[in-house]
């Protein structure tokens, strides 16, 4: 879990949500409650290493989440490796993140490659016609 800045798109968090609930039916409730923040807006990096999560219910309030856990009541509660919905909303944010960004290079990997086929195809037929002294 490492924060970022960079904006997944709301499809890619709705696919790693979707991907979250069938991975861990169990936990469907903090997943839904954790998504709920993210659209929110209640999820914002805070260091290089932690999150800053705005209280769903008491105003005024954020909870830090690290990767050891979350400041809230229920994370004491549930103890350690469990997640609380804050964990969850953070974990899913930075799941999309890193989605958001594989799709993003290989998106510009894509474009590069086909560039280049355009490319081979205009010499190709410029050759085909004798055009412009090419061999
Ligand atoms: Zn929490």
């Amino acid at each position: 879990m490492t924060p970022v800045s960079y904006s997944p798109s709301l499809a890619v968090v709705a696919d790693v949500v979707r991907r979250a609930l069938v991975r861990w039916p169990a936990e469907r409730c903090r997943i839904e409650r954790g998504a709920a923040l993210l659209a929110q807006g209640a999820v914002t990096p805070a260091s290089p290493t932690s999150y800053a999560v705005r209280s769903a219910t008491a105003a005024g309030v954020f909870y830090a989440v690290t990767i050891d856990g979350c400041t809230c009541h229920d994370a004491r509660r549930l103890g350690p490796g469990a997640a609380c919905k804050h964990r969850w909303a953070c974990d899913l944010l930075s799941i999309a993140v890193e989605r958001q960004r594989r799709l993003d290079v290989a998106e510009l990997e894509r474009r590069a490659r086909s560039r280049v086929t355009a490319d081979a195809v205009a010499l190709a037929y410029a050759r085909a016609v004798g055009f412009g002294g090419f061999r």
